[in-house]
């Protein structure tokens, strides 16, 4: 039986990026280990952490 159908894979595991803001500077961040750029503008990290969850698949 195929393996990759098992739900309980790690390696699927969803990124779940979150947005933590430092002072002046807003920057996205995901479990995974992966860090986007510091943005001035939060919806811009906001975009970032789409783009991460949504590419990372
Ligand atoms: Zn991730």
């Amino acid at each position: 039986m195929p393996e990759n159908e098992s739900p309980r894979q790690a390696s699927t595991a969803p990124h779940t990026p979150t947005v933590t803001e430092h002072g002046s500077f807003t920057h996205a961040h995901c479990p995974c280990g992966w860090r986007g750029p510091a943005r001035r503008s939060r919806d811009r990290a906001r975009t970032d952490a789409t783009e991460h969850a949504s590419a990372a698949r």
